[in-house]
């Protein structure tokens, strides 16, 4: 991405003094936007033709698994609480599946140059089961020898034993996404999502102590009873955590597509400009901090991997 595509001035005012909350950037299409008409015909083409391309790209993937072990309030990920292990190996054994049907389908010269596994909270489905879903793409894809695949998973410090990293390790996993919230105890009641840093502190530490090259920040911001000044001193603890890069990432209130979000006291949520300013708030602070703005709501540390 180029870095120079900064918000100008003119486009900061504009944000501030918009009349609807900005909408989020999104990396792949949610699952409000996936449609039952876009199916395996059209995915079967689309792999043939990118094949007869005249340098065929290298392929990423994307795991996703769809549960958690309690629901936020204003989550708009596809996901569910996972109430018995055998729906987990169900799952996971339809991946598999998939993995097995799908591969085949890519011609062979075509190498698996990264892989992010996400949720959800994929490590609810427990080690194991990763564990072979994992040995299914290294069977059945292409992997990259070098560079190795950038292998991403997102973590979830509420629920995952900082043993696991080296487990993770092993798998070959290098780097570490965390969402986080504001710290604000008022806005974690409303959300239903209570995440005490000093433990996303240790999970950081013990990331890096185990081998992985990189751990990524998720703040979502936006959220019911937020408070400026509890959002900057969360940043300016998680600046002290130095993740490799942090995202802001402005909350989606859409509670016709996400009806869990009705559950939210609306009345608490913040006006699209004070949103805004909460943003902008963030980026000068996090440019003070030495990290260098990217575009859209990603900044990252001279160094890493994205600069
Ligand atoms: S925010 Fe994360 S942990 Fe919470 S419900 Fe959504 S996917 Fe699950």
């Amino acid at each position: 991405m180029d870095r120079k595509t900064a918000v100008s001035g003119q486009q900061i005012t504009a944000l501030v003094s918009a009349p609807r909350r900005v909408p989020r950037y999104r990396t792949a299409p949610c699952d409000a936007e996936m449609s039952p008409l876009v199916g395996d015909a059209a995915f079967r083409a689309t792999v043939a033709r990118s094949n007869n391309a005249l340098i065929p790209a290298n392929l990423a993937l994307y795991l996703h698994m769809p549960f958690c072990e309690s629901l936020c309030l204003h989550c708009t990920c596809h996901t569910e609480l996972l109430s018995r292990r055998s729906t987990a190996d169900r799952y996971a054994q339809a991946v598999i599946d998939e993995i097995e049907a799908k591969a085949s389908l890519f011609d062979e010269d075509r190498r698996v140059t990264s892989l992010l596994v996400g949720g959800g909270t994929p490590l609810t489905i427990g080690l194991a089961l990763l564990s072979q879903l994992i040995e299914s793409v290294n069977a059945h894809f292409q992997m990259s020898d070098r560079p190795r695949p950038e292998m991403t998973i997102q973590v979830d410090s509420r629920i995952s034993p900082v043993r696991d990293y080296d487990d993770l390790v092993r798998l070959g996993f290098s780097r570490a996404q965390m969402t986080v919230i504001s710290e604000g105890r008022g806005t974690q009641q409303c959300i239903n999502r209570k995440q005490p840093y000093e433990v996303v502190a240790r999970h950081i530490a013990t990331a890096r102590e185990c081998g992985f090259d990189e751990v990524d920040v998720v703040l979502r911001y936006g959220l019911p009873g937020e408070q400026p000044a509890s959002l900057r001193l969360s940043l300016l603890k998680l600046i002290d955590m130095s993740p490799e890069a942090i995202r802001l990432v402005a909350e989606d209130y859409a509670p016709s597509a996400y009806p869990r979000q009705r559950l939210m006291p609306r009345a608490l949520l913040p006006s699209a400009s004070i949103q805004a300013e909460s943003f902008l708030a963030m980026q000068q602070t996090l440019e003070r901090a030495g990290y260098c703005y990217l575009g859209l709501d990603q900044f990252v540390l001279p160094g890493s991997a994205m600069h």
